[in-house]
């Protein structure tokens, strides 16, 4: 009996010749001599303008597509993504200083977190960025910062909804949350807005992150929408923008399909059509990171050693953990699995073998791979981490063993 092993989705937007992969019009050795150091990353710009193309083609053309920054924060990412989209949602000072210095006005760039400090909240409101509202008290603060500098704030509330996004790799709403404010308590909240006169932008929903499920995708966008739309009854002001959140994954692991996006945007289609009168003069907002530059990004690090123990190769590399957490399991998966790779200079060969890809570091957490078919490689040969272009290098622990960080380019 022959055991059907799952496989990954396949990788098919980098080309490859002559057994080489190609990102941006270049040879990854090529590539690698022009950074002129491996590890790295790399993330292709057409590849992101393409995929902002297909959200465009499939999504209702009244939605209005905002970047999560936090998914992938290089400024010249972030600068080629903000001739593309409609806004810009940071999560912290650092974030809304590339925010602002790529040139979006500071109106169509929002701020969410669940603590943010006087300082991060006074920054937003001289700039005049939409802040999130993620509790009672931080309304009182946001009040209280405005006072004193003369400046009236741009606010939204981000709600806790009493729903989850199902299937959802990770939950940010539904239940006991430290984002937003619960649903139930949000009228009141309304109340004292009306009564502190402040000028209230909208409402922000995000229920969850990294979803390769239409149909879970499809129900919180109907709740979304009624919650949204009933509690704009209580506003004291009319509703100017409604932020359904996003959540949109992409295939890591062994199994996983890409999201059906027609779906996703056909449903919401029917939705904003049934809503039509009662959305009139309203933005809805989706806000996407990992689905629009996960799959342009690529890690690359060099096989520095080979060995065989106890039956079982590995290829042990000058990258890692401390550049990449998420591909080595250790970014809120709850079980480790692999991320696709391949050997970048020798992707076509014929001759394969298992084997384990690690790191430099002291920890047996630092593995790349777990015994994959990767074809055979040897020392100074090129490890490709696909998936990389989200959740990379700013979310891994950089300082970790002191080995100097990976550079980042976009071609
Ligand atoms: C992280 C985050 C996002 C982006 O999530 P992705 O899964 O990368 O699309 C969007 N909105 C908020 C509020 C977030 O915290």
């Amino acid at each position: 009996m022959t055991i059907m092993h799952p496989k990954h989705a396949p990788i098919m937007q980098f080309p490859i010749h002559d057994n080489c992969l190609y990102i941006g019009g270049i040879s990854v050795v090529r590539l690698a001599q022009r950074v002129g150091q491996t590890p790295f990353y790399a993330y292709d710009r057409k590849l992101i303008t393409e995929r902002i193309n297909l959200l465009r083609q499939y999504l209702p053309e009244e939605i209005q597509l905002h970047y999560a920054m936090k998914a992938n924060p290089m400024p010249a990412v972030v600068q080629h993504l903000v001739g593309l989209v409609d806004g810009i949602d940071v999560a912290s000072a650092g974030e809304m200083k590339i925010a602002l210095d790529t040139g979006m006005p500071a109106d169509r760039i929002s701020f969410a977190g669940p603590g943010k400090n006087e300082r991060e909240l006074a920054c937003a409101i001289a700039a005049g960025i939409v802040i999130s509202m993620e509790s009672e008290q931080e309304l009182e603060r946001i009040m209280l910062l405005a006072e004193q500098m003369g400046i009236c704030p741009k606010v939204t509330v981000r709600v806790n909804p009493n729903f989850e996004l199902k299937s959802s790799g990770m939950k940010m709403a539904g239940g006991a949350k430290q984002f937003g404010v619960d649903e139930e308590r949000v009228p009141a909240m309304l109340t004292r807005i009306g009564q502190l006169g402040l000028d209230l932008e909208g409402f922000h929903i995000f229920c969850g992150s990294q979803n390769l499920k239409a149909e879970a995708i499809q129900e919180a966008h109907e709740k979304t929408l009624q919650l949204g739309l009933h509690l704009a009854q209580n506003s004291p002001v009319p509703i100017r923008t409604l932020n359904i959140g996003g959540g949109f994954g992409v295939p890591y692991f062994p199994g996983e399909t890409p999201l059906n996006l027609a779906a996703v945007g056909g449903n919401l289609r029917r939705l904003l059509l049934k809503a039509r009168a009662e959305l009139a003069g309203t933005r809805l907002v989706i806000e996407l990171g990992r689905y629009i530059v996960a799959e342009a990004g690529i890690y690359v690090c060099r096989v520095l050693d080979k060995k065989l123990s106890r039956g079982q190769v590995f290829l042990i590399t000058d990258g890692g953990l401390h550049h990449h957490l998420a591909a080595t399991g250790n970014f809120g998966q709850v079980i480790r699995k692999n991320y696709p790779v391949t050997i970048g200079n020798k992707a076509e060969i014929p001759e394969t073998e298992i084997a384990s890809v690690v790191g430099p570091l002291c920890t047996p957490l630092d593995l790349l791979a777990d015994q994959i078919e990767l074809p055979k490689a040897e020392i100074g040969d090129l490890v490709v981490v696909f998936q990389s272009g989200a959740y990379g290098l700013t979310a891994s622990p950089t300082a970790f063993l002191n080995h100097p960080i990976a550079p980042e380019v976009l071609v």
